[in-house]
Protein backbone atom coordinates (compact mmCIF):
# COMPACT_ATOMS: atom_id res chain seq x y z
CA UNK A 1 0.00 0.00 0.00
CA UNK A 2 1.23 3.63 -0.57
CA UNK A 3 1.96 5.52 2.14
CA UNK A 4 2.05 9.28 2.40
CA UNK A 5 5.65 10.35 4.17
CA UNK A 6 6.67 13.66 5.13
CA UNK A 7 10.53 13.80 4.91
CA UNK A 8 12.46 17.02 6.46
CA UNK A 9 15.77 18.24 5.88
CA UNK A 10 17.63 20.88 7.16
CA UNK A 11 18.06 23.45 3.67
CA UNK A 12 21.39 25.29 3.43
CA UNK A 13 21.29 29.83 3.95
CA UNK A 14 18.88 31.25 1.51
CA UNK A 15 15.61 30.05 1.26
CA UNK A 16 11.85 31.48 1.37
CA UNK A 17 10.31 30.56 4.59
CA UNK A 18 6.66 29.72 3.81
CA UNK A 19 4.97 31.16 7.06
CA UNK A 20 7.10 35.09 7.03
CA UNK A 21 8.14 35.03 4.02
CA UNK A 22 11.48 35.81 5.22
CA UNK A 23 14.93 34.41 3.58
CA UNK A 24 16.91 32.13 6.04
CA UNK A 25 18.13 29.13 7.26
CA UNK A 26 15.08 26.76 6.63
CA UNK A 27 14.36 23.04 7.02
CA UNK A 28 12.64 22.11 3.71
CA UNK A 29 9.51 20.05 4.60
CA UNK A 30 8.28 17.79 0.95
CA UNK A 31 5.00 15.39 1.73
CA UNK A 32 5.45 12.41 -0.36
CA UNK A 33 3.04 10.03 -1.71
CA UNK A 34 4.94 6.78 -2.44
CA UNK A 35 7.48 8.35 -4.45
CA UNK A 36 5.51 11.26 -5.72
CA UNK A 37 6.25 14.66 -4.32
CA UNK A 38 3.03 16.15 -3.33
CA UNK A 39 3.81 19.49 -1.81
CA UNK A 40 6.85 21.16 -0.48
CA UNK A 41 8.01 24.23 1.94
CA UNK A 42 10.48 25.64 3.75
CA UNK A 43 10.18 26.90 7.70
CA UNK A 44 12.89 29.36 8.87
CA UNK A 45 14.20 28.30 12.32
CA UNK A 46 12.71 31.14 13.85
CA UNK A 47 9.13 30.53 12.83
CA UNK A 48 9.93 26.66 13.62
CA UNK A 49 10.95 27.36 17.71
CA UNK A 50 7.26 29.31 17.50
CA UNK A 51 5.51 26.49 16.16
CA UNK A 52 4.69 27.47 12.63
CA UNK A 53 1.81 25.63 11.11
CA UNK A 54 2.62 24.10 7.14
CA UNK A 55 -0.48 23.47 5.76
CA UNK A 56 -0.77 20.39 3.11
CA UNK A 57 -3.89 20.20 1.57
CA UNK A 58 -4.76 16.46 0.92
CA UNK A 59 -4.00 15.55 -2.67
CA UNK A 60 -7.34 14.60 -4.12
CA UNK A 61 -6.83 10.99 -4.92
CA UNK A 62 -5.81 10.19 -1.19
CA UNK A 63 -9.12 12.35 -0.17
CA UNK A 64 -10.85 9.48 -2.88
CA UNK A 65 -8.90 6.44 -1.33
CA UNK A 66 -10.13 7.95 2.30
CA UNK A 67 -13.62 8.07 0.77
CA UNK A 68 -13.76 4.88 -0.84
CA UNK A 69 -12.34 2.99 3.01
CA UNK A 70 -14.59 4.43 4.62
CA UNK A 71 -17.26 3.31 2.56
CA UNK A 72 -15.43 -0.17 2.18
CA UNK A 73 -15.49 -0.39 6.26
CA UNK A 74 -19.29 1.09 6.17
CA UNK A 75 -20.25 -1.70 3.91
CA UNK A 76 -18.35 -4.48 6.13
CA UNK A 77 -20.04 -3.23 9.05
CA UNK A 78 -23.42 -3.74 7.49
CA UNK A 79 -22.23 -7.55 6.35
CA UNK A 80 -21.14 -7.94 9.83
CA UNK A 81 -24.23 -7.13 10.90
CA UNK A 82 -26.39 -9.34 8.97
CA UNK A 83 -24.02 -12.36 9.62
CA UNK A 84 -24.22 -11.68 13.16
CA UNK A 85 -20.05 -11.65 13.12
CA UNK A 86 -17.40 -8.73 13.71
CA UNK A 87 -15.01 -7.32 10.85
CA UNK A 88 -11.78 -8.36 11.46
CA UNK A 89 -9.36 -5.64 12.87
CA UNK A 90 -6.88 -4.37 9.91
CA UNK A 91 -8.72 -5.53 6.90
CA UNK A 92 -10.25 -3.22 4.18
CA UNK A 93 -6.76 -1.44 3.55
CA UNK A 94 -5.39 -4.63 2.11
CA UNK A 95 -4.94 -3.39 -1.78
CA UNK A 96 -6.70 -0.71 -3.85
CA UNK A 97 -8.67 -0.46 -5.97
CA UNK A 98 -10.60 -3.70 -5.36
CA UNK A 99 -10.87 -2.81 -1.19
CA UNK A 100 -11.52 -5.93 0.64
CA UNK A 101 -13.61 -5.90 4.04
CA UNK A 102 -13.33 -9.20 6.47
CA UNK A 103 -16.08 -10.33 8.53
CA UNK A 104 -15.22 -13.54 11.21
CA UNK A 105 -18.38 -14.95 12.49
CA UNK A 106 -16.47 -18.09 14.48
CA UNK A 107 -16.29 -21.20 13.89
CA UNK A 108 -18.73 -20.81 10.86
CA UNK A 109 -18.12 -18.43 8.42
CA UNK A 110 -15.49 -16.51 7.10
CA UNK A 111 -16.23 -13.74 4.90
CA UNK A 112 -14.49 -11.27 2.53
CA UNK A 113 -16.35 -8.07 1.61
CA UNK A 114 -15.49 -6.94 -2.06
CA UNK A 115 -18.00 -3.50 -3.27
CA UNK A 116 -18.04 -2.93 -7.16
CA UNK A 117 -18.96 0.23 -9.51
CA UNK A 118 -19.18 -1.66 -12.16
CA UNK A 119 -22.61 -2.17 -14.09
CA UNK A 120 -21.92 -4.88 -16.37
CA UNK A 121 -19.99 -6.96 -13.62
CA UNK A 122 -16.58 -6.93 -11.71
CA UNK A 123 -13.16 -9.24 -12.16
CA UNK A 124 -13.13 -12.19 -10.26
CA UNK A 125 -9.64 -13.25 -9.36
CA UNK A 126 -9.27 -17.11 -8.00
CA UNK A 127 -6.33 -15.69 -6.24
CA UNK A 128 -8.71 -13.36 -4.12
CA UNK A 129 -10.97 -16.43 -3.37
CA UNK A 130 -7.67 -18.76 -2.39
CA UNK A 131 -7.00 -15.89 0.03
CA UNK A 132 -10.57 -15.76 1.30
CA UNK A 133 -10.37 -19.82 1.78
CA UNK A 134 -6.35 -19.42 3.36
CA UNK A 135 -7.57 -17.25 6.33
CA UNK A 136 -10.96 -19.25 7.26
CA UNK A 137 -10.12 -21.89 10.02
CA UNK A 138 -10.88 -25.55 9.24
CA UNK A 139 -14.27 -25.00 10.84
CA UNK A 140 -15.15 -21.88 9.35
CA UNK A 141 -17.22 -21.82 5.29
CA UNK A 142 -14.93 -19.09 3.53
CA UNK A 143 -17.30 -16.99 0.99
CA UNK A 144 -16.58 -13.85 -1.01
CA UNK A 145 -19.19 -11.39 -0.75
CA UNK A 146 -19.03 -9.06 -3.78
CA UNK A 147 -21.22 -5.98 -3.24
CA UNK A 148 -22.36 -3.92 -6.73
CA UNK A 149 -23.54 -0.87 -5.07
CA UNK A 150 -25.14 0.71 -8.14
CA UNK A 151 -26.72 -1.83 -8.77
CA UNK A 152 -28.06 -2.49 -5.44
CA UNK A 153 -26.95 -6.42 -5.69
CA UNK A 154 -24.74 -8.62 -4.06
CA UNK A 155 -23.64 -12.13 -4.94
CA UNK A 156 -22.06 -14.74 -2.29
CA UNK A 157 -19.25 -16.59 -3.79
CA UNK A 158 -18.12 -19.76 -2.94
CA UNK A 159 -15.90 -22.83 -3.50
CA UNK A 160 -18.20 -25.48 -4.99
CA UNK A 161 -16.98 -28.08 -2.05
CA UNK A 162 -18.29 -25.69 0.40
CA UNK A 163 -21.78 -25.35 -1.49
CA UNK A 164 -21.66 -29.21 -1.24
CA UNK A 165 -21.27 -28.84 2.70
CA UNK A 166 -23.72 -26.69 2.88
CA UNK A 167 -26.72 -28.43 0.61
CA UNK A 168 -25.11 -31.80 3.14
CA UNK A 169 -26.39 -30.07 6.09
CA UNK A 170 -29.56 -28.86 4.25
CA UNK A 171 -30.26 -32.82 3.75
CA UNK A 172 -29.16 -33.65 7.34
CA UNK A 173 -31.74 -30.83 8.51
CA UNK A 174 -34.49 -32.71 6.51
CA UNK A 175 -33.88 -36.33 7.66
CA UNK A 176 -33.68 -35.46 10.90
ZN1 LIG B 1 9.85 32.06 9.04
Amino acid sequence: MTSLVLDMVAAPYGHLCCACRETGDTLHVRLYLGKECLREAHVCSGCLGVGAEVEFALPEKVMKSQAVLRESQRLEQGLANDMGGRPQAGSGNSTLPGLRGDVRVEGKWRLQHKFSDGLKGTRLKLSDMADTIRVAAPNEMPVMIIEFRRLRESLAVLPYNTFLEIKEALNADEDS
